[in-house]
């Protein structure tokens, strides 16, 4: 069913009784070309370009709950391609590409909105920072433009420029940066999956991963065994407990990271502000909640809930930046389990087990990922091999030493 205006005028006409389910609810089959575990963002956009991409549509995805209620459900909904190493930027142009394109592609509507996303700087060694980093983006053919104090101040009014401990002294603009609302994602790629003839297979969990003379061939599921010619590991904040079914010990930490969002508000904020003397961020939601969130809480957990201490902590950098965010009531809570790799970035590769594939690592960025992440894995599992855009975002890195550090801090997961 193909949605569109007519469709919402006849529908309205004759009582609404004309929509089908968005996918399918399809019985198991014993056996299937490729097997995705997980049925987040990325695992239903690999199966979709799987299907698109490579032709390969005798496909499931096997989710342990339900569409949507993992960290695609659960991310702050910002994507942007700001990136300043070689092995990040093409991937995430990449992916910034396909987000503008997606909804007419896909026949959905995911509330792609390129409003801007502005990181504020503090000091003059942070403007060095954030002009070397505009640069290599513009050299990459991304846009970037660095701003001054003024012209930070007209786009967010709201911002406390001067008379504050950390003034602000301008910022580094990516204008076609911006949000998407994040479980339209998984919805919206799970019906276009759907449509190619991929089975979706919810509450359906992966509880081990059969391995004969060093090659995956099959899952066990709550559901029984399923046969796979190729096995996809999509699983998020889970990756290392899944991974370790086939034996393989993964160089991820599991972390919890906390989100909020306000009640609803005129508009306030009309692009997305990162603050640069610690770690905040804050948008304001099409509903007028303003979402925000900060830091990781700093220690390993599977735990989708967060402590006190970091609600604090963001609670301080929302006043340094907008002190009037203080007479601000916030609605909700919540947390999301991240895959934090020891250099910040993430993995599309092959394993050591012939057969099965590894994308994972993506510690609090990969919702902005999502496409290029599904674009680049269907690829890999597809071919037998990285495509050239995924090619730095190899599992290997860790033991050769081609790290990817972002941030340049190191193998701190908290520090990424
Ligand atoms: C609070 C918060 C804010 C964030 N903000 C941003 C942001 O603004 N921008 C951004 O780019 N990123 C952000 N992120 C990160 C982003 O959400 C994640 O990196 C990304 O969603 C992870 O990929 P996914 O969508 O596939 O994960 P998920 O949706 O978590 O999918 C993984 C799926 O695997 C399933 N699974 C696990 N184990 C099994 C099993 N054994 N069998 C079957 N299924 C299994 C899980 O149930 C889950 O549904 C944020 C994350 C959080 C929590």
């Amino acid at each position: 069913m193909r949605y569109s205006l007519r469709r919402v005028l006849w529908e309205g006409l004759r009582g609404q009784s004309g929509w089908k389910p968005a996918w399918r609810e399809p019985e198991k089959r014993d056996s299937y070309d490729v097997v995705i575990v997980g049925g987040g963002g990325h695992g239903l956009a690999t199966a979709y370009y799987l299907a698109r991409e490579q032709g390969i549509s005798n496909v499931a995805v096997l989710e342990r709950s339900r569409l949507g209620l993992g960290n695609v459900g659960r991310n702050t909904t910002i994507i942007r391609s700001n990136y300043l190493l070689p092995g990040n930027i093409p991937f995430y142009e990449h992916s910034l590409k396909l987000w503008e394109g997606l909804e007419q592609e896909i026949n959905y509507n995911a509330m792609v909105s390129q409003r801007g996303v502005l990181n504020l700087f503090h000091s003059d060694g942070q403007r060095d920072a954030f002009a070397r980093r505009g640069n290599a983006m513009r050299l990459a053919g991304v846009d970037a433009e660095l701003l001054g104090a003024a012209e930070v101040k007209a786009m967010a009014p709201l911002l406390a420029m001067e008379n504050t401990r950390f003034p602000i002294l301008g910022g580094l603009l990516q204008r076609r940066g911006g949000t998407v609302r994040h479980d339209a994602v998984a919805w919206g790629y799970a019906r276009a999956a759907d449509a190619r003839g991929v089975d979706i297979l919810q509450n359906c969990e992966v509880t081990g991963i059969r391995v004969e003379g060093g090659r995956a061939v099959g899952v066990g599921t709550t559901r029984g065994p399923i046969r796979a010619g190729k096995i996809g590991l999509a699983c998020a904040g889970r990756s290392s407990q899944v991974a370790a079914m086939a034996g393989l010990r993964l160089p991820i930490e599991s972390h919890v990271l906390q989100a909020f969002v306000s009640e609803g508000l005129k508009p306030l904020i009309d692009c997305v502000v990162t603050f640069g003397a610690g770690h905040f961020y804050i948008s304001q939601s099409d509903k007028g909640g303003l979402v925000f969130g900060g830091n990781i809480d700093g220690y390993n957990s599977y735990a989708a809930r967060g402590n006190l201490p970091l609600v604090e902590e963001v609670a301080e950098e929302a006043m340094a930046v907008m002190p009037r965010l203080g007479r601000l009531r916030v609605l909700r809570s919540w947390g999301g389990i991240m895959d934090m790799t020891m250099d910040g970035s993430p993995i599309i590769d092959r394993t050591p087990v012939e057969g099965l594939y590894l994308n994972a690592g993506w510690c609090y960025g990969g919702f902005k990922a999502t496409p290029a992440s599904g674009w680049c894995f269907a690829y890999t599992i597809a071919q037998g091999r990285p495509h050239a855009l995924n090619a730095a975002l190899s599992l290997d890195r860790f033991a050769t030493g081609a790290l990817v550090d972002e941030a340049g801090t190191g193998a701190q997961p908290n520090h990424h």
